[in-house]
């Protein structure tokens, strides 16, 4: 096994807050989840779709892809236009781009030993494209200043560059669960001034395991998230303030409360649940002891109760209309569009209080009303 396995493109972001977090994730457990097998299926998938389509001849891998479904099926459709459009779209400007899918990238030269796979490259004259699939549906991720794209546009540059004349290197995240195709652009300058000043130093600190502990929103992509010394202090910290502010705290104390809160939260369920599978495991938690959780009634045999209840003269079965994304995979997107569009509305989501830098528009306030009046 390579000894240095563990700066990898998909953790940069971590690494490059927190560099000492690479050789402490390096010896927890990885254990591979079902939405990471999920999204190796649908890369398979979309990998065969693109191939296809430019008139290879890839192996179907359909029958071996255990998450397989009709949501698989059409994001990978979905993908393999989006990337046939931006091929096109290359040819414009070049007479001869080159695509690659599932291509090697190789930035060692700016992160010791570090190579990642690029979904898609197509290289053109003036614009080098690097198209990353993402079928998570939980974090949406952007591509503006996403460390693993610009490391796989520095793989590709390193390959390319000079092949073409590559003056702009453009990143697209293509998350279709998420409705999310985010794209970001940068000077080839750019780039390589981030690779020298921000990649490679801090890959340096991070490969040798020093520099300094940083807990921040990144700690969520981290395995020792729980047991974190660093993360567990930031975290005491905030939690002892409202002991130093007796009796109340005022709205100033809370603004400045309030950017940390959603650490707070997040930190507090980690513990709670490396601690839930440690006392599993057999560790006592003085003061603590596990039991079952809630559960609620179910029948043990549904045929069996449908039937009962028929025999007596009820009708057992209720018969509700399909919920919008049920009924969206069943239709597909334009169909469901065209019959139900004019039927779709949207009412208005619970008040909810983020941060200055969240895109969606403030709404009026008792404030504003008052302003108005
Ligand atoms: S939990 Fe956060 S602070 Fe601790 S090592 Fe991981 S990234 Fe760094």
């Amino acid at each position: 096994m390579p000894k240095h396995a563990f700066l990898s493109a998909s953790s940069s972001h971590r690494w490059l807050a927190c560099p000492p977090s690479a050789k402490l994730c390096a010896g927890a457990d990885d254990r591979a989840s079902p939405y990471a097998k999920e999204g190796t299926d649908a890369h398979a998938l979309c990998e065969y779709k693109v191939l296809k389509a430019l008139g290879r001849h890839p192996p179907d891998p359909t029958e071996n892809l255990d998450y397989f479904d009709k949501k698989m099926d059409d994001c990978s459709d979905e993908y393999c236009s989006y990337v046939l459009e931006q091929y096109e779209a290359a040819k414009q400007n070049c007479s001869d781009p080159l695509i690659m899918i599932e291509e090697h990238l190789d930035f060692s030269q700016w992160v010791p030993d570090c190579f990642g796979t690029g979904d898609c490259v197509i290289v053109a004259d003036k614009v080098l494209h690097v198209i990353d699939f993402k079928y998570g549906l939980g974090i949406l991720v952007e591509a503006d200043h996403n460390p693993q794209m610009m490391c796989y546009g520095l793989g590709a540059l390193d390959t390319y560059d000079g092949i073409y004349d590559i003056e702009e290197i453009q990143m697209t995240i293509f998350q279709p669960r998420r409705d999310n195709v985010s794209t970001f652009s940068m000077s080839k300058a750019d780039l390589l001034n981030w690779a020298d000043t921000v990649l490679a130093p801090t890959a340096k600190l991070a490969y040798e395991g020093t520099g300094e502990f940083n807990a921040g929103e990144h700690c969520q992509f981290c395995k020792v998230k729980a047991t974190c010394r660093k993360r567990a202090e930031k975290n005491l910290e905030l939690a002892q303030y409202d002991f130093e502010m007796p009796p109340t705290i005022d709205d100033n104390e809370i603004a400045a409360i309030l950017p940390r809160i959603d650490d707070l939260i997040a930190w507090g369920s980690d513990i709670k649940e490396y601690a839930l599978q440690q006392a599993l495991s057999g560790t006592e938690y003085p003061g603590y002891k596990v039991v079952e959780g809630r559960s609620n009634r179910r029948y043990s045999d549904e045929a069996a109760a449908a039937a009962a209840v028929s025999d007596a003269g009820y009708d057992p079965y209720e018969k509700k209309i399909r919920g919008i994304t049920a009924m969206t995979s069943l239709l597909g997107k334009k169909k469901f569009d065209v019959l139900l569009g004019g039927l779709i509305t949207k009412p208005p989501g619970k008040p909810t209080l983020v941060p200055e830098s969240d895109k969606r528009p403030a709404i009026n306030t008792a404030k504003d009303d008052f302003k108005d009046e």
